[in-house]
């Protein structure tokens, strides 16, 4: 089988898409026409997105004119270095942070392809891959929270089992409702800012301007120390100890997290996502000698923050270091400087700044 029609894919377009586009293109489903192409079943239930075995890219770049380079751009390979200590030697399978895991119960995705329903009904709708990044919560066209299932039967989004007969990606595969047609929220607009810097860091070779504070100013640097915020945010959120820390960057409500505490950050509900993104934002307003002092003033010490983490980033272990080994009373020192939201004209300006990127 070679393709007899070949769509060309989107710069952002996942591999996932890319097939499905092909199969309609030719006639055909996804499903069977990744059968006819990888030869096996499974391949097509794998995330296909994240990795792709080295064997299933040759095997698909004979049948079309893409190299092997270019089919292994459709899928997140490539930043896997960037976000964890993770090499390309480790298991493809296993988790990665920050990357929307699919999770599979059989042929049945539980989690997994957040999408945009406003994105879905434009002309030549396709999936894209910063929906697969777990920092990803929103779409920055539309500026809406991302959805991850059909609000009438709760089916998680199934666009690779869309048909021939009904190809459109709008459709929920299980029911027939209209996608497009849900309810939306709009997300909090410093949240959009934060996230598409981060976007920019991952996917764009020069590292921007960002005011993150960081020992290293890379990408690793920069993801690595986000994961533990992540997470250690989380559990701070259970303890009143730590209220001080929710205060002083301006999260005075306490949030009800609606997913339970030991899950990663990639599969929680999207506000909660928002929410701790919205935390972090705020928290990389500060210098490091600041979080240090925040840290310190709530009695963290070395074990409360490095937990599970093996590894630490460089801007971790500069923290780290300068904790107590053991829990110790310090009088409160107290900053003295106050974290403002930013104004609408800033975040604004941010906006427009990032808005170049933003492909509409
Ligand atoms: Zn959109
Ligand atoms: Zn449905």
């Amino acid at each position: 089988m070679n393709f007899a029609i070949e769509v060309h894919p989107h710069e952002d377009e996942t591999l996932t898409s890319w097939v499905i586009r092909n199969a309609i293109a030719n006639g055909s489903d996804p499903r069977s026409f990744a059968i006819a192409a990888f030869k096996k079943d499974s391949t097509w239930y794998r995330d296909i997105d994240r990795y792709i075995p080295y064997e299933k890219v040759v095997q698909l770049s004979l049948l079309c004119s893409l190299s092997q380079e270019g089919i292994r751009a459709l899928t997140l390979e490539s930043l896997i270095q960037n976000l964890s200590h993770k090499t390309h030697k480790d298991n493809p399978y296993s988790k990665w942070q920050l990357i929307t895991p699919i999770g599979l119960k059989g042929a049945i995705r539980t989690n997994g392809f957040y999408f945009c329903p406003k994105c879905l009904v434009m002309d030549d709708a396709y999936l894209k891959k910063q929906w697969k990044l777990a920092w990803v919560v929103a779409c920055p066209i539309h500026k809406n929270l991302l959805l991850l299932s059909c609000e009438n039967c709760g089916q998680v989004f199934s666009p690779h089992k869309i048909t021939y007969e009904n190809p459109y990606l709008c459709y929920c595969t299980n029911c027939g409702f209209n996608l497009s047609a849900s309810t939306t929220e709009y997300v909090n607009q410093e949240v959009l800012v934060f996230q598409e810097q981060l976007s920019q860091v991952a996917f764009k070779d020069d590292f921007m301007e960002i005011d993150f504070p960081l020992i290293e100013n890379n990408r690793k640097d920069l993801f690595l120390t986000l994961t533990l915020f992540l997470s250690l945010f989380v559990h701070m959120n259970q303890k009143e100890k730590f209220a001080g820390i929710f205060k002083y960057l301006n999260m005075n409500d306490k949030h009800a997290f609606r997913t339970s505490n030991n899950t990663t950050f990639a599969r929680m509900h999207i506000k909660d996502k928002e929410h701790l993104l919205f935390i972090i934002s705020n928290l990389f307003k500060l210098s490091l000698n600041e979080i240090v002092t925040l840290l310190r003033d709530s009695e963290m010490a070395q074990n409360g923050f490095k937990r599970t983490f093996r590894n630490l980033s460089p801007t971790a272990e500069y923290i780290f270091n300068r904790l107590d080994t053991k829990k110790i009373f310090k009088p409160s020192r107290s900053l003295s400087r106050e974290i403002v939201p930013k104004s609408k004209e800033e975040v604004e300006r941010l906006f427009d700044e990032i808005r170049e990127y933003i492909k509409i």
